[in-house]
């Protein structure tokens, strides 16, 4: 790591590789000959266009993304999709959704304004401290789909297992895209903000069954019709021309690292052992359950308010960033993104443990 460089534990926006900074730098005032930086250039030039195909197809293969499935590079933030996902697929019926954190709970509340939302599952009464299990699911005979958040970035848990309905799954994947291999073939419509671990903040990819498309409710805005949108090869106006560029860069570093099988490994290691010392520590506890737990966000905290914000300054004083926890769950918070380098995890375990040494 560069010397003046923290590891920056954010939730989102968060840490991107270096290498990425620096390719993006090089390329910053030239990109491919054009004498501009993808941020001037229009997004219909040649060399956009380019860039454009070459991230989407990047993407495909990262993914293996069947050819049932179109990709989109929207703007809006996953926010955006809260309100696109009903307006598109839920026809004026009814959808499930399985409520186990934060981002699914505002999801479902959305989702209301368009059709029926049933509550398959809500773990609010433990904290959102886990995952239920498949017989737990309550599913609607017909339903329009299935919808879950794979990863609660707030809470810290993370679905062991890809649900199974006979509905279209539809999944909020923000936090943990790339960080493994899926079977997109699995899913209606799986979607992502990129500022967790794809890219800078302003792009939203979403990933959809074209057979589900064009069932839009007539209120639907065209930039947000998904129809419209694959038509229009997510060009029915400006892209987040920059962001798309940033994937691109991104999705070449990550195929360099192994793709997403070497994302896995790297994930899995780096929540190990963070909570092989939270398990072993004294001080600091694991919010979520086993069998529940995220890779990506660790949740954790000493059951002392002061406490933990002692230990989020003494760890911002050794150059160890954004440990403060979401502020509807408090205690720490350690998102553990593709980009965090596994010395960036042993260096908070060494801190914890100098923390603990003076604490208990
Ligand atoms: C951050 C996040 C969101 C919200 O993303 P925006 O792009 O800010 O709208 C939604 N879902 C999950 C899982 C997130 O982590």
């Amino acid at each position: 790591m560069t010397e003046d460089r923290v590891y920056n534990f954010s939730a989102g926006p968060s840490v991107l590789p270096e290498a990425v900074l620096q390719r993006a730098r090089a390329e910053m005032m030239n990109a491919r000959g054009s004498g501009m930086s993808v941020m001037e250039m229009s997004h219909r030039s040649a060399v956009f266009s380019e860039i454009f195909a070459e991230t989407k197809e990047k993407l495909r293969c990262a993914l293996q993304v069947p050819e049932s499935h179109e990709i989109l590079f929207l703007q809006g933030g996953a926010t955006l999709q809260f309100a696109a996902i009903p307006m598109n697929l839920m026809e004026g019926g009814t959808a499930d959704y399985a409520v186990t954190g934060n981002f699914s709970s505002k999801a479902a509340k959305e989702a209301e304004k368009y059709g029926t939302v049933h509550i398959a599952c809500d773990t609010s009464d433990t904290g959102h401290n886990r995952i239920p299990v498949q017989s737990e699911l309550s599913l609607t005979p017909g339903a329009k789909y299935f919808y879950y958040c794979a990863n609660n970035t707030v809470y810290g848990t993370e679905w062991p297992y890809v649900p199974a309905a006979e509905a279209p799954l539809v999944c909020d994947m923000s936090s943990d895209i790339l960080s493994r291999p899926v079977d997109v073939g699995r899913f209606g419509l799986l979607y992502a903000g990129a500022q967790k671990n794809m890219a800078p903040a302003g792009l939203t990819v979403v990933i959809v069954d074209r057979a589900l498309a064009g069932h839009a409710l007539p209120f639907t805005p065209q930039v947000m019709s998904y129809e419209t949108l694959i038509q229009h090869d997510s060009m029915l106006n400006t892209p987040p021309c920059w962001c798309i560029y940033m994937l691109s860069l991104v999705l070449d570093w990550l195929q360099e690292q192994g793709g997403v099988e070497g994302m896995e490994q790297l994930k899995r290691e780096r929540a190990a052992r963070l909570y092989a010392c939270l398990d072993e520590s004294r001080l600091f506890h694991a919010h979520a359950l086993p069998g529940s737990r995220s890779d990506m966000n660790v949740t954790f905290r000493t059951g002392d308010a002061e406490l933990d914000a002692a230990f989020v300054r003494f760890a911002a004083q050794r150059g160890l960033v954004n440990l403060k926890g979401h502020k509807i769950a408090g205690g720490m918070r350690a998102s553990l993104y593709n980009a965090m380098p596994m010395e960036g995890v042993d260096a908070l375990i060494d801190t914890m443990k100098e923390f603990e040494k003076n604490h208990v």
